[in-house]
């Protein structure tokens, strides 16, 4: 598998996590390294599915002819390439969704304010008003009384 290949499977697995399309330029330097780090686990893991099928159908055929003691070591390596390929599964698994938390915080960071950051400003001053105080308020700096609902608290 060539490195561009696993690096465009990472991006599908972690989009898919997502539920959205990703697209690796709108991506931080620090996401897109976490990926390419996903990319060498995910060709190190199919490198490691590959040797287990191999050592399992070549274990098939030789099984019967071979003594016992023969047939033990190449047990060991079909449990020792399970164990391998077991282990890149899920290293690579917990890094998609590493990768997947990065994005949608850095998502929500890059996000222009919400009605839930909505500034309430004292309309003589302008000076900020507690978006959280409902009812009448007095202004901390100019002192005006302030009608929350007037000025649109939520
Ligand atoms: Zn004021």
């Amino acid at each position: 598998m060539r490195p561009e290949d696993a690096r465009k499977e990472v991006v599908s697995k972690v989009a898919a996590a997502c539920g959205f399309e990703v697209d690796e330029s709108t991506l931080s330097p620090g996401t897109r390294q976490a990926i390419s780090r996903l990319a060498a686990t995910f060709r190190e893991l199919v490198m490691a599915e590959q040797m287990l099928r191999l050592e399992k159908r070549s274990h098939g055929r030789v099984a019967m002819k071979i003594r016992k003691g023969l047939r033990m070591a190449e047990d060991e390596k079909v449990v020792r390439y399970g164990s391998d390929a077991e282990r890149l599964r899920s290293q690579l698994n917990d890094g998609v969704g590493a990768v997947v938390r990065q994005i949608l915080d850095e998502r929500e960071a890059g996000r222009p304010p919400g009605p839930a950051a909505l500034e309430l400003r004292c309309p003589s001053c302008g000076a900020n008003l507690d978006p959280a105080s409902t009812g009448a308020v007095r202004c901390a700096y100019c002192g005006t009384e302030c009608d929350m609902e007037k000025l649109g608290a939520p």
